[in-house]
C-alpha cells in the first residue's frame, strides 16, 4: 500500500515534469524540422549538428511519452479483443526479433481471454517485459507466458488491498535470469530506477505500471537471484454480455497483420528509427528496402521501381525534402501508395498537400509495430494512384 501512495505522488509530479517538457520540445523539434526542410540552402556541417538536436529531441520525447505513460495521462483507445491470437502473433513477431539463445514458450489454459484493452499499449507492456528479460539473460534462457484465469471469492484474501473481488484475466510473464536483490524489488515500478548504469532509463516497468493501472489491472512480481523473475499482470475480463457483442465484429487480434513479401521503400534518416522500421517490417514478413536519405531512396527506385510496392517516407529529411522526393519520385513513375511518417499531428493545409500528392496515410511517431502493420496493410490495399 505504502509503495503504491507513494508511486500515486511520484506519478502526479512525472505528468506535471512531462507535460511541461513536452512543451518546451515542441518548438525546438519543430524549427529543427522547418531549418532541414530548406533543402541545399545550408551548409552540410549545419545540417549535422541539426541533425544531431533532432535526433536527441527526438530519444526526449520518446522519454516524455513513457513517463507520461506512467502518470496514465497517455492516451488509451480501448477496444474490445481477445488476447489469444494477440499473444499468439506477437510471440510468432518476438521469436523473430530476440536472440536465439532465449526460448519463449506459450501456455494458454482452455478458456476465455476477452479484455477490454489498447492493443498498442498491451504491445508496450509485453515489449517492455521482454527486453528486460533479454538483459537479465545474457547467457540465453526461457521465457515463460502464460494465460490464465483466476476468481477471488468475496471473503478471500486478495493479492492487493482494495482488489476487486470476482474473475481476473491473469498474463503471466517469467524468465530465468538473474533475479532482483530483495532491496531492489519493492522500487522497480518507480521511473528512473535503474541497475544498467548508463545503458537503462528506468522507465520501461514504470510504463508497464501505468498502463496497466489504465486498463484498471494489477501487476505483482516475485524473484529470486540467480533464479529468474516472474510478473504477473491482472485484467479485468470483459463482460459475458459485452463479450458476445463485441468480439465477432471488431476482428479483435489483429494487432500484427502480416505480408507477403511485398517489397517496401523505407527512407528515414533516424538510424535508430529505421533499424526499428526494418526489424518490424521484415518480422510482418515484407522485403523493406533502407534508404537513409531521399538521394538513396530515388536511387533504389530508380533500380528496383518494378518492385517497389509501398513507399514508407520520413517526411522531413535532410538535402531533398519529402516533397521533393515525392515529386522525383512520381516523375520515376512510381504510381503506388506512399504512407508518409511524422513527428507532429499534421495540420488540416498539410493534409491536403498530402492528399494531392497521392500520400494515402499518415503516421505520427513513434509507432507501435501493430500500427505499422496496420497502416501498411491498409496501404497496400489502396487504389494505384492515377498519376
Ligand atoms: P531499465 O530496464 O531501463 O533499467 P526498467 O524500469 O525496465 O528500467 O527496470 C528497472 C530495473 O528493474 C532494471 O534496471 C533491473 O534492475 C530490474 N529488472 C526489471 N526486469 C527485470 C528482470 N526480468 N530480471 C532482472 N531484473 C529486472
Ligand atoms: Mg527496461
Amino acid at each position: 500500500l505504502h509503495a503504491r501512495e507513494r508511486l500515486a505522488a511520484v506519478g502526479e509530479m512525472a505528468a506535471g515534469i512531462a507535460h511541461d517538457f513536452n512543451n518546451l520540445l515542441t518548438p525546438i523539434l519543430g524549427y529543427v524540422d522547418l531549418l532541414l526542410e530548406q533543402d541545399g540552402s545550408l551548409p552540410e556541417e549545419v545540417i549535422r549538428v541539426l541533425d544531431i538536436i533532432r535526433e536527441q529531441g527526438r530519444r526526449a520525447a520518446r522519454l516524455i511519452r513513457q513517463i507520461l505513460d506512467f502518470s496514465r495521462r497517455g492516451p488509451r483507445e480501448k477496444i474490445p479483443m481477445d488476447l489469444v491470437p494477440f499473444l499468439k502473433e506477437l510471440v510468432k513477431f518476438l521469436r523473430r526479433t530476440i536472440p536465439e539463445n532465449i526460448q519463449i514458450r506459450l501456455e494458454i489454459e482452455p478458456g476465455e481471454y476477452g479484455v477490454e484493452a489498447d492493443p498498442a499499449g498491451l504491445e508496450q507492456i509485453i515489449m517492455n517485459l521482454m527486453v528486460n528479460a533479454r538483459d537479465a539473460m545474457p547467457e540465453g534462457g526461457e521465457v515463460r507466458i502464460r494465460l490464465y484465469r483466476t476468481r477471488f471469492q468475496e471473503q478471500e484474501p486478495r493479492p492487493f488491498p482494495g482488489m476487486p473481488a470476482g474473475e481476473w484475466v491473469v498474463l503471466e510473464f517469467g524468465d530465468t535470469g538473474v533475479g532482483i536483490s530483495p532491496e531492489h524489488l519493492p522500487r522497480i515500478f518507480e521511473p528512473f530506477f535503474t541497475t544498467k548504469r548508463g545503458k537503462g532509463t528506468g522507465l520501461g516497468l514504470a510504463q508497464v505500471y501505468g498502463i496497466v493501472k489504465q486498463h484498471g489491472g494489477y501487476i505483482d512480481v516475485k524473484s529470486e537471484v540467480g533464479k529468474g523473475t516472474t510478473f504477473w499482470i491482472y485484467l479485468p475480463p470483459l463482460s459475458k454480455k459485452v463479450e458476445k457483442r463485441a468480439m465477432g465484429r471488431r476482428a479483435p487480434g489483429r494487432a500484427l497483420i502480416r505480408g507477403h513479401g511485398e517489397h517496401i521503400l523505407v527512407v528515414e534518416d533516424d538510424e535508430d528509427v529505421r533499424v526499428f522500421l526494418e526489424a518490424v517490417l521484415k518480422g510482418l514478413g515484407y522485403e523493406p528496402e533502407m534508404a537513409r536519405d531521399g538521394e538513396e531512396g530515388l536511387r533504389i527506385l530508380k533500380r528496383k521501381g518494378k518492385e517497389i510496392r509501398l513507399i514508407l517516407l520520413d517526411w522531413v529529411l535532410p538535402r531533398v525534402s519529402g516533397e521533393r522526393f515525392i515529386q522525383e519520385a512520381r516523375k520515376q513513375g512510381f504510381s503506388g501508395p506512399i504512407v508518409v511518417l511524422t513527428g507532429y499531428p499534421v495540420e488540416e493545409k498539410v493534409r491536403e498537400q498530402f492528399r494531392a500528392m497521392g500520400v494515402v496515410a499518415w503516421v505520427t511517431k513513434p509507432i507501435a509495430p501493430s500500427e505499422l502493420s496496420q497502416y501498411v496493410a491498409q496501404a497496400l490495399r489502396w487504389v494505384v494512384h492515377p498519376h
